[in-house]
């Protein structure tokens, strides 16, 4: 198999594995004390209010931001990038604020900076694929998207000469 083929046959795999910080699962409701997502019939979701019987668990998301354990990771190269960097960090901040309004364990984690060259982790695979979708669709560039097959994470390469 070749280097293309090889490329397009990771594309194909997802993760065999779930999400490992969605273990354990809360029994009933529950409500993280750092960022207020509540637990509830199965899955983290922000509530205007918070049931009195929740228990106080930190949700997966705080989880991977505490572990410093990113489900996705884009790295964003090129000579584009250093004429474009307020806008493109831009751009990765209202893809998170719309993502995350709607699923909250899909956050950035961190941006870096790596010689010219942006590191960006997020704590949701979800989030990753949003973010490239939303730079090649912004500015087109290449851009290369790598599923774990062992493990539960997603690999985003964008770059623009
Ligand atoms: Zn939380």
């Amino acid at each position: 198999m070749d280097h293309y083929q090889q490329s397009q046959k990771n594309k194909l795999f997802k993760p065999e594995h779930g999400d490992p910080y969605l273990e354990p699962t809360p029994q009933g409701t529950a409500h993280c004390p750092q960022c207020g997502a509540v637990h509830h019939q199965g899955r983290w979701s922000w509530q205007p209010v918070v049931p009195d019987d929740a228990q106080q668990q930190l949700c997966p998301a705080c989880r991977r931001i505490a572990d410093d354990q990113p489900a996705g990771t884009l790295h964003l190269a090129g000579g584009f990038l250093a004429g474009h960097r307020e806008e493109i960090l831009g751009l990765i901040h209202s893809t998170e604020t719309a993502e995350k309004s709607q699923h909250a364990l899909e956050r950035l984690l961190r941006i870096t900076d790596q010689d010219g060259s942006l590191l960006v982790t997020t704590t949701g695979m979800h989030l990753a694929q949003r973010i490239g979708h939303a730079l090649s669709a912004a500015y087109k560039g290449e851009c290369d998207y790598r599923y774990a097959q062992d493990e539960y994470h997603l690999a985003v390469h964008w770059s623009r000469d």
